[in-house]
């Protein structure tokens, strides 16, 4: 299975989505392929997106790591799993980094979704300042042992390989490093006895996406900017049909 999944982060207004639905749908997705098309949608949009009518996976960016109550302005795994949405983005660099999320809450809020049966979408990657000192693999060791924590291994999960330093820069990693990186994690993960698909996230557009996604342990892509734009959607997710 490959997995093409765009993140708009906080972008799009409703008429915005509409005209991407209406550009989505001058093109034929074939049907015979293995291939997940997913849009993880700012939380306003989420209910609307099923009138739309396409046959995409739709998440969620974040969750909290509390079940209910006085938490004002937080969405729970709960109310996540009663709208029908088929993931969640967990551990994000831009939560980590902007919303002082650690490893700890991380953790807390696979868990708050093991409990609905929602899919994650676990993100971990390393900061320019980790790569550049020869950290990457520590830093992915941890944040996996970390996240995993007292989880249900047997529960799906994706985790998407991103290192901080691609992400939104136009400065992807090489296919060197992320094949390095992504057998890495593949490792890990099979240390503590689970086996999820992993991901790239990281400046993936029309120009890289068939080099990445054509990595032999690659998953799939977890796409930001790109994803905004049909067009450029479509043209990344078309890699995967040409050799
Ligand atoms: C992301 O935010 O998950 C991401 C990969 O962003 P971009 O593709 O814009 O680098």
């Amino acid at each position: 299975m490959k997995y093409i999944i765009g993140n708009w982060k906080m972008n799009k207004t409703a008429g915005e989505i509409v005209e991407f639905t209406r550009g989505l749908k001058k093109y034929k997705f074939p049907k015979d392929k293995d291939i997940i098309f997913g849009l993880a949608v700012p939380y306003v949009y989420l209910l609307g997106m099923s009138k739309l009518q396409v046959r995409f996976w739709i998440g969620a960016q974040n969750v909290s790591e509390h079940s209910h109550g006085a938490y004002t302005g937080e969405i729970s795994a709960e109310m996540l799993a009663d709208v029908g949405l088929d993931f969640c983005i967990v551990g994000h660099s831009e939560r980590r980094t902007l919303y002082h999320e650690s490893d700890a809450i991380v953790n807390e809020k696979l868990k708050q979704l093991q409990e609905y049966d929602m899919l994650p979408i676990l993100c971990i990657g390393e900061t320019l300042e980790e790569f550049e000192a020869g950290k990457t693999h520590d830093v992915l060791s941890r944040q996996i042992r970390e996240a995993l924590k007292g989880l249900d291994l047997k529960k799906e999960m994706i985790v998407a390989y991103e290192p901080v330093w691609a992400i939104g820069t136009g400065k992807s990693a090489t296919a060197e490093n992320i094949k390095e990186s992504v057998s890495f994690i593949k490792s890990e993960i099979k240390k503590v006895g689970a086996d999820y698909p992993v991901l790239y996230g990281g400046s993936v557009n029309p120009a890289n996406a068939s080099e990445i996604l054509h990595i032999d342990c690659v998953d799939g892509a977890l796409i930001g900017g790109a994803s905004l734009d049909p067009d450029r959607y479509v043209q990344i997710a078309s890699a995967l049909y040409s050799n």
